[in-house]
């Protein structure tokens, strides 16, 4: 079977903000067609691949121009002739040809959409779902799984104007026994809160992956409607749906100092973290995202430690501290920072990258949680991510809004075909891995 490219294009297609995103189409000499887009992120970490734009006036900047240009005049001529199931070739030849240390000449939104495509063509040209050709292709992969999912109820931070600081308010349907069982639960959750919502007047829409806008006072009172949402949906908090949060906290921190504008308290490391042990022994949260900013390096070392001391296991998730780098999650473990690791494939830019990443994790005893970005497409590529490496959860936003939806219903369909095969992660994928 020849699968050798025959043709590579880019197009401009709108994000689920209404932005220019790169989409890839590429075609195999036998006949086989593969498409990929890049998503976008509003709080990015300062080391992940650069998401190219072309400035000026159109778009708000956010043109995607050069990027085009970059994947017709440069990209195109390098994969042509190349054969699609040689990924690793594929994406070494970018990064090659890209030659900095964060894709900033041809763009990582470039890259990533052309890497995406290019693994779509292979699955497409051995007729296998996506989530099984990259379970057959892994090398010594464990059996592909359903994810445990982290959905937003409430959502914050650069994603509501700064209305709140925490960014992310999730759920983690702990007590749910298969993928199926674990979306209907949080489907009643996600409705009891506009419930709470519209009765307290706060009802003022959706922030941008979905969750309601947070009309609240304090940061507190958003986790307290948090838990009052999980108990008015019927599920006892903590035991059968838990919380999980990501602070995102380098939107809020720089240089050892934290300026929560919501509690209106300006606050040192060792301050922050007594407010996230805080939460932590008052809601019910077994898993927290960005904690701290990616430049506290010691805090997060004396975060871990803070929560180690707990009475039970919080998984602590590292996203903008790591950017799916394989280097920075090795050194993470190493210091003992995080216990998990976020996967997004585009802030590494490359598919074969983004794996590097999710093994380096998996080789130090860490949990990993493949996630969407705040900019998302009707693309569903990363929920068959998810369930071929065996990633263990999974987190695309909220409950609602079709480019957050059409994610969940593919891990439906894709459980559905899994059948008698079909291993859903569950509660263990949160501290199964956790900590060397
Ligand atoms: P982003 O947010 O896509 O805007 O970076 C998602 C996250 O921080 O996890
Ligand atoms: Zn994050």
């Amino acid at each position: 079977m020849d699968t050798t490219i025959s043709a590579l294009r880019g197009r401009r297609v709108w994000d689920s903000r209404g932005r220019p995103t790169v989409e890839v189409d590429v075609h195999l000499a036998n006949g086989a067609m593969g498409r990929g887009v890049a998503p976008a992120g509003a709080s990015r970490g300062s080391r992940e691949a650069i998401d190219l734009r072309d400035g000026g006036d159109a778009f708000g900047g956010y043109g995607v121009g050069r990027a085009l240009d970059n994947i017709g005049r440069l990209i195109a001529p390098l994969l042509v002739g190349r054969d699609a199931s040689d990924q690793v070739g594929i994406d070494r030849a970018m990064i090659e040809a890209d030659g900095t240390p964060q894709k900033a000449r041809l763009g990582g939104n470039a890259t990533i959409a052309t890497s995406l495509a290019v693994l779509d063509a292979a699955a497409a040209a051995a007729e296998l779902p996506l989530w099984r050709y990259l379970a057959i292709s892994a090398s010594g992969a464990e059996s592909p799984s359903l994810p445990l999912p982290q959905i937003q109820i409430f959502g914050g931070g650069a994603h509501a104007g700064r209305r709140i600081d925490i960014q992310d308010l999730m759920v983690i349907p702990v007590g749910a026994s298969c993928f199926a069982d674990a979306a209907q639960m949080v489907a009643e959750v996600y409705i009891a809160a506009g419930r709470l919502m519209a009765a307290r007047g706060h009802l003022s829409g959706v922030a941008d992956e979905g969750g309601y806008w947070p009309s609240f006072a304090s940061n507190d009172e958003a986790l307290s409607t948090l838990v009052a949402a999980i108990a008015e949906a019927g599920f006892t908090p903590g035991r059968e749906v838990a919380i999980a949060l990501d602070i995102a906290a380098s939107e809020f921190g720089r240089g050892g100092r934290y300026r929560m504008t919501l509690d209106d308290r300006d606050l040192d490391t060792q301050q922050m973290i007594d407010v996230v042990i805080g939460w932590l022994r008052a809601y019910p949260i077994v898993s927290i995202e960005d904690p701290l900013a990616e430049d506290d390096a010691e805090g997060w070392i004396e975060l871990m430690r803070a929560v180690d001391g707990l009475e039970r296991p919080v998984q602590v998730v590292g996203d903008d501290l790591l950017v799916t780098n394989a280097r920075l999650v090795g050194a993470a473990a190493e210091r003992g920072q995080c216990s998990a690791v976020l996967i997004k494939p585009n802030q590494a830019g490359t598919i074969t990258e983004t794996k590097a990443a999710l093994d380096e994790a998996r080789r130090h005893g860490m949990g990993t949680i493949v996630s969407a970005r705040s900019g998302e497409t009707e693309d569903v590529a990363i929920a068959h991510l998810a369930v071929g490496w065996n990633a263990g959860q999974l987190k695309v936003g909220s409950f609602a809004r079709s480019e957050r939806m059409a994610k969940w219903n593919e891990v439906l369909r894709i459980e559905e075909a899994m059948q008698g095969e079909a291993r859903f992660s569950g509660a263990a994928a949160l501290f199964s891995r956790t900590g060397p």
